[in-house]
């Protein structure tokens, strides 16, 4: 997938006004557009970009003007927070947080203790 990301957008800044956020990414077509946060934040945060990346996949499949036409009369219909597009990405966002979660329980479960004791101490 051909993604790009725009720092300082100004159609960023306008969605930050309008949802009164801190930062704020917002996609259009393959471009993440970032207001109030840097590229390099925006990418280390993994749950945030699975978020933006559902919304590209929303772009291809329905088509670009056609689903800025879907999600608009979406918003318009149920609100920015149950629009059924926000509802899909943020699931991509928690599954991968929870997925990380997981993989970071997992580890941290691995205790030092339990690791299996080196060869030598073993033939004793
Ligand atoms: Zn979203």
């Amino acid at each position: 997938m051909d993604v790009q990301v725009v720092e300082n957008s100004p159609f960023a800044r306008l969605a930050r006004m309008v949802l009164k956020s801190k930062n704020v990414a917002m996609v259009l077509g393959k471009k993440v557009h970032l207001s109030g946060v840097s590229k390099e934040v925006f990418l280390k945060n993994d749950g945030w970009v699975a978020h933006e990346l559902c919304h590209v996949e929303q772009f291809r499949q329905h088509g670009y003007l056609r689903f800025l036409w879907l999600y608009l009369v979406e918003s318009m219909r149920v609100g920015y927070y149950n629009n059924k597009y926000e509802v899909e990405a943020r699931l991509a966002g928690m599954k991968h947080t929870q997925h990380l979660a997981a993989v970071q329980k997992a580890a941290s479960t691995v205790k030092p203790i339990e690791l299996p004791l080196p060869a030598y101490k073993r033939e004793t």
